[in-house]
């Protein structure tokens, strides 16, 4: 694994994967753009927790709601009154910072000294106008969580579906946070995105659905790569515990700046749909929530065995897609020392997240039946829907290889004078770990990625 966020840092904008935001204008603190490989790793990340918490289960539904939304929702959210975090000014530099992060609540932390403000609350939404007049009324929020939106749609989903207990709405999106102190790189930024499962379920069951997606969620952790001992519990309690929340277990993983939050499992019991539903009194609710004046739904599924009202307790994991990038970085950052001396710097992603699946390169440039070979060679494979299969000729191969390890590509396939003079067309398949170069009949190619990338 990676040892210091610097030499990912480095990695990341030499290869393409990660750019400071509005560079060319001196940057914007805590906003970063994704590059070339970067979408293509967050997308294969995206796509890897969608499989397994959609469709490979039958009681979850997807959802794609809207970033900006009533004002009514943070209102009765809890957003507007506690989504805060404490903050302190130094005297001395004039720099805030989050009062939590401070290594001594009495020390800034930027210029040591010890002439700062006492903490005070600060929320951590951005605050927007909405449509052409500016007024007292025209305010809302962007979303500091995904969450919202799935509450907000709990009856379209259950009505549209016919779901019943127990059931989860899945969604990865946009979210936006203020935060006081952006730092260490993609792990804190201002805008970000989140992978949140509502799973609701019955109360009573809460407890057990809770162990279960804790596990569930740490073991989809492992599977993109992440290494046991680098993952650790981190069990919420007191005065930490949000409000809302029955009980919370983070799941840390170990970046280079140490051991930090990747994704957080809470027990959110009927806080969300109990302060989102009209008739709040109908439903002896079990959490603490405000008077809702403007619902007009009441967000409750039917108990059939019962047949009451209720409304269901709800588990929440709630993913950072950017911090989940950069762990599945920082794990798959390899330096490795080579027999005759040399090292290689190795992305090892698991196959499924590499940015590039496949590179294929003609050994000679200028020969055109090499060169028409390796693009057949190209769109064969591309039409498999593996993801991106990238011809490359540049005609030096060493160079390829070395470019391609760095970037994480699993796979570099050679097309040179055998494979255009030779019986059955092979190529030379070179594995990105073990080095290894073994000839394939180029018509056995697609099979063997297949076989490679499936399973
Ligand atoms: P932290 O304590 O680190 O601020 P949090 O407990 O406020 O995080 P949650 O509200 O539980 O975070 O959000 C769920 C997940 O969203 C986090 O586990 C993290 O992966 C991601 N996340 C939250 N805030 C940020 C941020 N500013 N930048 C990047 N990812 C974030």
């Amino acid at each position: 694994p990676a040892k210091t966020m610097d030499e990912l840092v480095s990695l990341c904008k030499r290869r393409g994967f990660i750019f400071q935001g509005s560079e060319i204008y001196g940057g914007m603190q805590g906003a970063y753009d994704y590059g070339p490989l970067g979408i293509e790793l967050k997308n294969n990340l995206k796509a890897a927790w969608w499989r397994s918490m959609v469709y490979e289960r039958d009681d979850v539904e997807g959802l794609d709601a809207a970033i900006i939304q009533n004002k009514h929702v943070y209102k009765y959210s809890g957003h507007e009154d506690t989504f805060t975090d404490p903050m302190v000014d130094c005297h001395e530099c004039k720099s805030r910072m989050r009062a939590d992060h401070m290594k001594d609540i009495k020390v800034c932390d930027n210029c040591g000294s010890t002439n700062v403000t006492a903490p005070r609350d600060f929320n951590l939404m951005f605050k927007t106008n909405v449509g052409p007049m500016v007024n007292e009324e025209s305010y809302t929020y962007l979303r500091p969580e995904t969450a919202q939106g799935i509450f907000t749609n709990f009856k379209n989903v259950v009505d549209s579906t016919s779901r019943t207990l127990p059931f989860g709405i899945a969604q990865i999106g946009k979210s936006f946070r203020n935060e006081i102190t952006p730092r260490n790189f993609i792990f804190r930024v201002r805008e970000f995105e989140q992978m949140e499962l509502e799973f609701f379920c019955k109360p009573g069951e809460d407890e057990k659905w809770h162990d279960f997606w804790v596990n569930t969620r740490k073991q989809w952790w492992l599977d993109q790569g992440l290494a046991e001992e680098n993952i650790q519990f981190e069990y919420v309690t007191g005065d930490d515990l949000a409000h809302y929340s029955k009980s919370t277990v983070d799941i840390l993983y170990k970046f280079p700046h140490g051991f930090e939050e990747l994704e957080g499992v809470a027990n959110r019991t009927d806080y969300d749909l109990g302060s989102h539903t009209k008739a709040q009194e109908e439903f002896g609710l079990s959490a603490k929530v405000k008077k809702n004046e403007h619902s007009t739904a009441k967000l409750a599924i039917r108990d059939l065995e019962e047949n009451k009202w209720e409304v269901p307790f709800c588990i929440e994991p709630s993913a950072g897609l950017d911090r989940g990038l950069l762990a599945v970085m920082t794990e798959a950052y390899t330096e490795e020392e080579l027999p005759n001396g040399t090292t290689r710097t190795v992305l090892k992603f698991k196959p499924h997240l590499a940015p590039i699946k496949v590179a294929i390169m003609p050994l000679k440039k200028n020969k055109p039946e090499i060169v028409a070979l390796a693009k057949e060679l190209k769109n064969k494979l591309q039409k498999l829907g593996l993801g991106r299969i990238l011809y490359e000729n540049t005609g030096n191969v060493g160079k390829g290889y070395r470019r391609h390890d760095e970037v994480g590509t699993p796979i570099c396939v050679t097309v040179d004078f055998d494979s255009i003079e030779q019986e059955g067309a092979p190529v030379t398949v070179r594995d990105r770990d073990t080095m290894e170069q073994i000839v394939v009949p180029a018509a056995e190619l697609p099979a063997y990625v297949i076989n490679y990338f499936i399973n």
